[in-house]
């Protein structure tokens, strides 16, 4: 109830996903990655989380602007950028078309 700041775990690498954070969006039931967890923290949403579809559509942008945009603020932010590297490969994402995978994980080159 109290807890307003967003959760900073690391202590489960097995099943990583932020500790207490849904588990699908709240809106349209899509399951969230790690990565979107980390993205809706970084908006502040801690309890209700949205998919990235879902999220785009509240802040009126395409899902990979605005992950485009939160990829930057998240990199410079330590607590959500440990949490982000955690998913070292695209095998991580349980919804690898509504993640925007391609952006999400881009390729080397
Ligand atoms: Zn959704
Ligand atoms: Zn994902």
């Amino acid at each position: 109830m109290t807890s307003s700041m967003p959760i900073c775990r690391l202590d489960n690498p097995d099943h990583p996903l932020v500790e207490g954070a849904p588990l699908f969006c709240h809106k349209c039931q899509a399951p969230l990655c790690l990565r979107k967890q980390v993205m809706n923290l970084a908006l502040g949403l801690t309890e209700e989380m949205l998919c990235l579809a879902c999220l785009g559509q509240q802040h009126g942008q395409k899902p990979t602007e605005l992950l485009e945009g939160l990829k930057d603020y998240i990199g410079r932010r330590d607590c959500f950028a440990n949490q982000w590297r955690r998913y070292s490969s695209i095998e991580f994402c349980p919804d690898t078309v509504g993640c925007v995978a391609t952006a999400c994980f881009p390729s080397p080159d």
